[in-house]
């Protein structure tokens, strides 16, 4: 855009806010500070409360996706938003100042495409994720995230939070949460289905706690015999450790549903034996490396593979509300941002009681 006559290119209005970033693949996240837009008359200022810190963060922070994805640098992570209302552009009409909301995973689409026009804008072709997706709006190369003092979001894709949730504990329900409640819904668990978790992390435990509620007999695999009572405490009905090939084998072709949240390389095979005829398994972890797959694993018993991203705004809002009448939202140990990277190597430890949440007040404090 050129303004008057001197012909200078005028950037966007644009204020500046305190974040955390990391400036390589190798390099811890530390304080620094990032640009926002103005808001447009179609946006909202969020100031942000608390932000979850998702396993994806790590993956994108570190470049393991360095395929599917590639990281730009400096990047700001965190996609699981909770914050106040501050600001609202002129023609905004779904949220007023001081309303409590939430931002997830996606900050914009392309809202033409078939997708988009289903309620699907998590399988937009074009879709702008909220952190590392190239900035339409030219504030900055690519999106920062939540790990920062506000956010400015086009309204579509900023969510009413319920009042009755708690804030920090509702903060991971906008990846962890929708990303289990949407393949769950999709594959039909109900009262009546074996349904089986692998992976008791921040997924993990979501994925739980919606089974659970569902009506479904849950069963968690996990590889960390310390988190037994933490799983039954969270809805399971059953435990198996998964490195117990014996206790395996007692579920052989017995699940309806198998939802796999595991970060690394692991034996999926191992869970398609598991499922009856015609059960599901969907992974929604994102190991970086391919995954070996038995064709007789699936042939017998005619069994399924699937994968799920995320899920659509009005999929995530209709979530929302059922953690509302289900007084459902994740177990959180809410820290300052400063402990954000020790987080993160207890994180790769498997050692999460099952979601860090960022206070983002402490931002302040640097
Ligand atoms: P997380 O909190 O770190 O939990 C992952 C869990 O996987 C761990 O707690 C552990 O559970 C298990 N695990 C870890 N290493 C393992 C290994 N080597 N073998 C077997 N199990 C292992 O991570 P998260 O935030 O839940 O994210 C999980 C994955 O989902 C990540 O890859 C993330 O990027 C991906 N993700 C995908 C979507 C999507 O839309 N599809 C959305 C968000 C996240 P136990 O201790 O119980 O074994
Ligand atoms: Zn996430």
């Amino acid at each position: 855009m050129f303004s008057g006559k001197t012909n200078t290119i005028t950037s966007p209005a644009m204020f500046e806010t305190n974040a955390y970033a990391a400036s390589s693949a190798s390099s811890p996240l530390e304080s620094t500070s990032i640009p926002r837009r103005d808001p447009t008359d179609r946006d909202v200022q969020v100031e942000i409360l608390f932000c979850g810190i998702c396993h994806s963060d790590l993956h994108q922070v570190r470049n393991e996706w360095a395929d599917a994805m590639p990281t730009v640098y400096p990047i700001v992570p965190g996609h699981e938003i909770v914050g106040r209302v501050t600001k609202v552009g002129s023609a905004v009409t779904r949220h007023q100042l001081g309303d409590l909301v939430a931002v997830g995973c996606l900050v914009d689409s392309d809202r033409t495409c078939p997708q988009c026009k289903s309620d699907l804008e998590n399988l937009c072709p074009n879709l702008t994720m909220t952190f590392n997706s190239p900035d339409a709006h030219e504030t900055a190369p690519i999106t920062y995230g939540g790990y920062s003092g506000s956010i400015v979001v086009d309204e579509h894709f900023v969510l009413p939070v319920p009042g009755n949730l708690d804030p920090a504990g509702a903060a991971p329900l906008l990846c962890a949460g929708i990303t289990t409640y949407s393949p769950m819904r999709r594959f039909g668990v109900t009262e009546g289905k074996k349904v089986g978790v692998v992976g008791l992390g921040g997924l993990g435990h979501m994925g739980v706690k919606f089974a659970h509620a569902f009506g479904a007999h849950t069963v968690v695999f996990t590889t960390s015999p310390s988190k037994t009572e933490d799983a039954l405490r969270l809805g399971a009905d059953e435990v198996v450790l998964s490195r117990d090939t014996g206790e395996m084998d007692k579920h052989a072709g017995s699940f309806d549903f198998i939802l796999d949240t595991v970060v690394a390389e692991h034996d999926v095979n191992a869970y398609l034996n598991l499922l009856a005829h015609d059960g599901t398994l969907t992974l929604v972890g994102a190991p970086d490396k391919p995954i070996p797959i038995s064709a007789f694993a699936l042939l017998m018993g005619r069994r399924k593979l699937a994968g799920s991203l995320i899920g659509g705004i009005a999929e995530t809002q209709e979530m929302l509300g059922f953690c509302s009448e289900h007084d459902i939202t994740a177990d959180v140990e809410v820290i300052p941002i400063q402990k954000v990277n020790e987080a993160y190597e207890r994180m790769l430890k498997s050692d999460v009681k099952y979601r860090f949440c960022i206070d983002m007040a402490s931002l302040g404090a640097d």
